[in-house]
């Protein structure tokens, strides 16, 4: 199984990347995980990303297409993926078609999470204040500032792609207001059942 997960910030692509992790035995290459590692490690990827994802802005093209392109060739992907968070322009995706052909794999659907704007602003302070409940350390950039860029990057730079996967045919929209448990049903109904361990 080979999957885009596509949906503005907040839309619970995390979380279904999980699940469908879980369920196909795939991983899942989270482009903002690896760049929040790189960051932790202090790696010179790390060190040009840290500010411009803490305001909230898209690092370069380049650079998470090398992430994406070395995290693919790595033996636990050879059972399929997740994409969570990348494409995010149509540069990369234009990329990724490339990264694809030269290893002879295909995707098995782009799934877009639509959900109402309105929403993801309570969703992201509710993410915050359960993250603050925990103990654990927030994100540098889950504060409103950041977060209306975030916003905005998505709208300006990655709404495009729902257009670029629909002239493909590869689009699949669900709705992403319904309860996590429906969003996973809705993901599974439209991805192919048995796709995944094997090398399909
Ligand atoms: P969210 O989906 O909640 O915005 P992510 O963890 O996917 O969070 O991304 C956090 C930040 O990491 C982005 O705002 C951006 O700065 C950077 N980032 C992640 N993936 C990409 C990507 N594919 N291209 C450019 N920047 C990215």
């Amino acid at each position: 199984m080979r999957v885009i997960l596509l949906g503005p910030p907040g839309a619970g692509k995390g979380t279904q990347s999980q699940r469908l992790v879980d369920k196909h035995g795939i991983v899942q290459l989270s482009t903002g995980d690896m760049l929040r590692a790189a960051i932790k490690a202090g790696t010179p990827v790390g060190k040009k990303a840290q500010g411009i994802m803490a305001r909230g802005e898209l690092v370069p093209d380049e650079v998470v297409v090398d992430i994406i392109d070395q995290r693919m060739g790595e033996p636990d992907a050879k059972n399929g993926f997740v994409l969570d968070g990348f494409p995010r322009t149509v540069k990369q995706a234009e990329e990724l078609d490339a990264l694809l052909a030269k290893r002879g794999l295909k995707l098995d659907g782009v799934v877009e999470l639509r959900v109402d704007e309105g929403i993801l602003l309570d969703r992201i302070a509710k993410r915050l204040e359960d993250t603050k409940a925990r103990g654990e350390a927030i994100r540098p950039d889950d504060n409103p500032e950041s977060f209306k860029i975030r916003l905005g990057a998505y709208r300006e730079q990655t709404a495009p792609l729902i257009d670029y996967y629909r002239d493909k045919g590869a689009l699949k929209s669900v709705d992403g207001m319904a309860e996590i448990d429906d969003v996973t049903r809705a993901i599974a109904a439209v991805l192919p059942a048995n796709s995944g361990a094997g090398g399909s």
